[in-house]
Parts: C-alpha cells; sequence; structure tokens
C-alpha cells in the first residue's frame, strides 16, 4: 500500500470532525447587538447596550400606546389600561 492510497481514504471525509477554523458565524455564545443603535448588548440592560436605549425602546411603546394619531382614547380605556398594567 502506498502512502497516496491511504492519503485517498482519508479523504472521504464523511466525518463529524471539523476543522476549528473559527468561521462559523452563528454559533452558541453569539454576541447579539442592541436593536437601538446596533452596539453589542451589554448583560444588564439586555436586549439594549445600555439603559438609554432602553429607554428609547421604551418611549417607542409608550407613543404606540397612549398616542395614537386619530384615535380619541375615552378615559375609560385609559382606566383599563391602568388595571392591565403588571410591570
Ligand atoms: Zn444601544
Amino acid at each position: 500500500m502506498s502512502a497516496r492510497e491511504r492519503q485517498g481514504l482519508g479523504k472521504t471525509g464523511k466525518g463529524p470532525r471539523k476543522t476549528g477554523t473559527g468561521k462559523t458565524g452563528k454559533g452558541p455564545g453569539s454576541r447579539l447587538k442592541c436593536p437601538i443603535c446596533r452596539k453589542p448588548q451589554s448583560a444588564e440592560f439586555r436586549p439594549f447596550c445600555s439603559k438609554h436605549c432602553a429607554d428609547i425602546d421604551l418611549g417607542h411603546w409608550l407613543d404606540g400606546r397612549y398616542a395614537v394619531p386619530g384615535a380619541p382614547v375615552s378615559s375609560e380605556e385609559v382606566e383599563k389600561d391602568a388595571e392591565q398594567d403588571d410591570g
């Protein structure tokens, strides 16, 4: 058996073995980014990078809920909303 033959056999490559090139891209522990400013998330303010961005996102929510253009909100509905607040 020559050395070449052995190489050929070894190159059929259906094995689970991976060469760690580190270019897998998606993987466990990949860092997510702040949806507001695309900076790396902070563990403390996930999924945001900082309290600043968390506040911005919160502001968007409040905007959508309480400042709907052309949709008059009766005092009754406001009270309902207050009840559902389980923050
Ligand atoms: Zn941010």
